[in-house]
């Protein structure tokens, strides 16, 4: 059993003495600034020049700095752009600003993993990694409660190393919720499987084909939405609060007999080969090299595949079907509003 870390095992001085850098300021960005301000933690936010996220971060009452000079000002420098870009700016704005002692810090552990990042021996090299979208670990610490996180220390020059991924991650509200120590490699690798293989990529082609399979078959896509998308939280928050056997518990027996008999045909031996295929890519760092290429080089698969996304049908639907139920989001700020979007 991992040994889980929360609010009382802190040592709150590890952090009280540093000044933190955060460079970016989109999903986890917003929430890393705000939430370690509010914490009583010294920051700024580092962005680089033209940013259109600095009128929106210096407006929520943080200090904003050039890449370089939030770098060169911070002894402690958590990466938060997006993963293809960090080497770029590792190499541009930080390796020049860093001195021994500072603490390099990461939310993902991809770019130290497959050495796209090589930091100097005399630094440290930490993880915290929020185990929840960046939206959340801000709208859940402003409720007073915390998104679980995962610390990591790939390099401990201070003997310091530990302690203060731990206190970064209580700053963050993660030692409300708890917070367990894992590798880079660990951290990296189940998260790239659980986002390809559970979290979004099973999850969206198992409710679009589920979706697809009703509608073909000439049921109302109306119905074949509720049914296949909209009913989902309510099944997975009832996972959430009771896991698995409390989810079959509260639904009916009809239901549960179904899911107990047709679930494992759904996911047959094929699709647990395909998982397991899919795992040694990450391991092979196939899917590392497959990704920054396609990242450095224009993005051209991945608009296509995202605008296929857009055309769905269950998308138009969807969107009426929710326009009709403002609710849903009412009170609840979008992902876009909160980070500011791009830039
Ligand atoms: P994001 O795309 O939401 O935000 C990135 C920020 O960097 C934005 O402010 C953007 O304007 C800025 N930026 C983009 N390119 C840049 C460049 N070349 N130079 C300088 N600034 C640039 O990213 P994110 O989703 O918050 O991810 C940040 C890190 O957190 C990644 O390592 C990611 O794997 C990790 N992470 C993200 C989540 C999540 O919820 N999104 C969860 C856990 C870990
Ligand atoms: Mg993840």
């Amino acid at each position: 059993m991992a040994n889980i870390y929360y609010e009382k095992d802190v040592d709150r001085s590890a952090i009280a003495s540093r000044k933190v850098a955060i460079l970016g300021y989109g999903s986890q960005g917003h929430a890393h600034a705000l939430n370690l301000k509010e914490s009583g933690v010294d920051v700024c936010v580092g962005l680089r020049d033209g940013s259109s996220s600095a009128a929106k971060a210096s407006e929520a009452g943080l200090e904003v700095r050039s890449l370089s000079d939030a770098s060169a000002w911070a002894d402690v420098i958590m990466v938060l752009l997006p993963d293809t870009d960090q080497a770029a700016v590792y190499e541009e704005h930080i390796a020049p600003n860093l001195q021994a002692g500072d603490a390099l810090a990461f939310a993902h552990g991809f770019n130290i993993r497959f050495d796209l990042i090589a930091a100097p021996a005399d630094v440290d090299v930490i993880m915290v990694a929020p185990k929840g979208p960046g939206h959340l670990v801000r709208r859940t610490y402003a409720e007073g409660g915390g998104v679980p996180c995962l610390i990591a220390v790939e390099q401990d020059a201070s003997g310091g190393a530990k302690a203060l991924a731990l206190a970064y991650a209580d700053g963050v509200g993660g030692a409300r919720a708890g917070v367990i120590e894992t590798t880079f490699t660990e951290e990296c690798e189940t998260d790239l499987f659980g986002e390809q293989v559970v979290l979004c990529g099973g999850m969206t082609e198992l409710v679009r084909s589920g979706f697809d399979t009703l509608v073909d078959a000439g049921y109302q896509p109306e119905i074949a939405y509720f049914e296949c998308l909209h009913e989902l939280k309510l099944i997975v928050d009832l996972m959430y609060e009771q896991g698995i056997g409390g989810m079959r518990y509260s639904v009916s027996d009809t239901a549960e007999y179904g899911d107990l008999s047709r679930g494992p045909r759904v996911v047959d031996d094929h699709v647990r080969a395909t998982m397991k295929q899919i795992l040694t890519e990450i391991q092979t760092g196939a899917f590392a090299e497959e990704w920054v290429s396609e990242a450095h080089g224009g993005r051209e698969n991945f608009r296509r595949l995202e605008a296929e996304g857009h055309e769905h049908r269950i998308e138009k639907v969807g969107s009426e079907l929710r326009a009709m139920m403002p609710w849903i989001s009412a009170g609840k700020v979008s992902v876009q509003e909160a980070s500011g979007g791009q830039g």
